[in-house]
């Protein structure tokens, strides 16, 4: 049986592993016949920090061996089991074979997020005649429409950091942080590689795509789509379900337009607020759900890699390291404040304006691949239930969203100007009476959170950021910065749907992604995409599946 070596010092890209391997096998080089990385990632504990990696290693002995290193194992050495044959398999597990689609079944998919994208290509796989339709602009138009926003504060509402081509991943740190590459999230992955991703995604443990990198992939999907026969139509927002015999059967479009197929596979987003209303008013139930709201803290990234690394290891100090992050949790015990954490944290990152509605203010934070910028940021996000929202119905969640947002346009005085405060100032319980230089683009306006957000969120983060000042020093001094507000974590509701992926009470509809409550990130939407696709290639051709 082969074996699992882990926690082997990672000698860099392009150099051959065997020497280091055998090393700490104690084993001569030429023992070793075959060796494959499977994972990489930093040991930031150890000083100084080191890039660790596990391999697959085959002896030359063959299993007699393999079998007497196992008697007496070095360090970090096991069996590589049937499981790890699965985990790390790379072959795509989960290919289907392309077929005539049954004619007379023409799914719709609508928002080409990753939900969206990743279910029209599993669709498109299979022969689907699908069509996907977004409300927003290719990638490239988006990129400039974006851009006029950051710099001139010009909000296109369909064609922005929320909207368009690659949907809310599009611009943003593009984590991918999932411990498993096998099964339907190694399709996942490997298609990102497919169309341009860096093949590393496929062994880092806490691989990143990068906004850059991101905006390369998107083109080269949209191609294959449209190879696979798949039409993507951009600038078409579906405002309307068609609804006959209780069944959904088809869209309407913002310019009038009727376009009957099913299922519609609905990927919007959770942004898309009229969306879901459009939803609901056909028919399909929907629930609350709890979410998170906080808003950024941003540092000098140099402040983190000292913390995490030690003194002096940050910029070019830092050598071969990633810019260092962090992921960090609260609880206050006896329920003295409600539980926060850190989420989304942007190594090398900037925030940036993330709103698609004029008169609110929305933040959220993005990077490129190389995470060169000079900043360091994360949400720091407090919970929220059903019952801090204004009311009872599906959208109420969404509402209390809203009247934050919209709190923070009036404090931060228009044109996307964010609330900012000092964290030292909001753990004082005084108003901020300036900021260092952030990131941010359009502006700050210091003053005090309290105007912002509610003030059990406030409590919550000042309880939380006393807790996180403990765990890396500086994350409450005086060069850290509060911008407000992150309301957009996830989706306040979810809509029902039952084992087929279809809305009980709206049949023919399929609520799919994030905005639909299933999904908490780029991959978890991409890899909903894909089940329910594959749901729907069985039910359609079961033989084929
Ligand atoms: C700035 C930012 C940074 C982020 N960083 C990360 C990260 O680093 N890692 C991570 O995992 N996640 C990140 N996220 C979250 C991640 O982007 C989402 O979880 C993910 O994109 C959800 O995928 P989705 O396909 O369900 O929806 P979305 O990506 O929101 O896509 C929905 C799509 O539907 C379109 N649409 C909406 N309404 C309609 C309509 N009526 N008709 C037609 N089209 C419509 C939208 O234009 C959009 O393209 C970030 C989000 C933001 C905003």
């Amino acid at each position: 049986m082969p074996l699992l070596v882990a926690n082997v010092p990672w000698p860099g890209e392009d150099i051959d592993p065997t020497a280091v391997v055998a090393a700490h096998l104690a084993l001569p080089e030429a023992a070793l016949a075959a060796v494959r990385l499977l994972k990489r990632s930093v040991d930031g504990r150890r000083r100084p920090p080191t890039w660790l990696a596990n391999y697959r290693v085959d002896l030359s002995g063959g299993e007699q061996a393999e079998a007497a290193l196992l008697r007496s194992p070095p360090h970090g050495v096991r069996p590589f089991t049937a499981r790890d044959e699965v985990r790390f398999a790379d072959q795509d597990p989960a290919s289907v074979p392309r077929v005539a689609w049954p004619a007379g079944h023409r799914p719709i998919v609508v928002g080409a997020g990753p939900a969206g994208l990743f279910a029209a290509l599993r669709l498109g796989e299979a022969g689907a005649p699908a069509i996907l339709l977004e409300r927003g602009e290719p990638v490239e138009r988006r990129h400039h429409d974006v851009r006029a926003f950051w710099r001139h504060a010009r909000l296109d509402p369909d064609s922005n950091v929320v909207f368009g081509e690659g949907g809310a991943g599009a611009f943003s740190d593009g984590k991918i942080y999932t411990r498993r590459r096998d099964g339907e999230l190694g399709w996942v992955f490997r298609r990102l590689v497919e169309h341009g991703a860096d093949p590393a995604v496929l062994e880092e443990g806490w691989a990143h795509l990068g906004t850059d990198r991101i905006r390369e992939i998107l083109p080269r999907l949209r191609a294959r789509l449209a190879e696979l026969g798949v039409e993507v139509r951009f600038r078409a927002r579906a405002e309307g379900f068609l609804v006959e015999g209780g069944r959904c059967v088809g869209v309407r479009l913002a310019t009038g337009e009727e376009l009957r197929g099913a299922p519609v596979l609905v990927a919007t987003g959770h942004s898309a607020r009229d969306t879901w209303q459009a939803m609901l008013e056909a028919g399909a139930a929907a629930e609350q759900r709890p979410i998170h709201i906080g808003a950024r803290v941003e540092h000098p990234q140099r402040l983190i890699d000292e913390a995490r690394y030690g003194p002096g290891l940050f910029g070019s100090a830092r050598g071969g390291l990633p810019a260092a992050s962090y992921r960090l949790t609260s609880n206050p015990p006896g329920g003295r404040a409600r539980p926060a954490h850190t989420f989304c944290m942007c190594p090398g990152g900037t925030v940036v304006a993330a709103t698609n509605l004029p008169e609110r203010v929305v933040v959220n934070g993005m990077s490129y691949s190389g995470r060169r910028a000079a900043y360091a940021n994360s949400a720091v996000v407090v919970e929220v239930t059903p019952a801090d929202y204004p009311g009872s119905d599906p959208l109420a969640g969404a509402r209390f969203q809203d009247a934050i947002e919209a709190r923070a346009w009036q404090v931060g005085g228009g044109e996307f100007r964010a609330p900012a405060q000092l964290v030292s100032d909001l753990l004082a319980g005084r108003a901020s009476g300036g900021v260092p230089r952030v990131s941010y683009t359009l502006g700050v306006t210091p003053g005090d959170l309290r105007e912002v957000l509610p003030e059990p969120l406030v409590e919550g983060m000042v309880a939380a950021l006393r807790h996180f000042d403990r765990q890396i020093a500086g994350f409450a001094g005086p060069e850290a910065v509060l911008i407000a507000p992150e309301t957009r974590t996830t989706a306040p509701l979810r809509f029902l749907r039952g084992p087929d992926y279809q809305s009980p009470t709206l049949p023919g509809l399929v609520p799919l992604g994030e905005g639909a409550g299933y999904a908490g990130g780029i991959a978890s939407a991409a890899l909903d995409g894909f089940r329910a696709a594959q749901a729907l290639i069985e039910r359609t051709c079961p033989a084929r599946a």
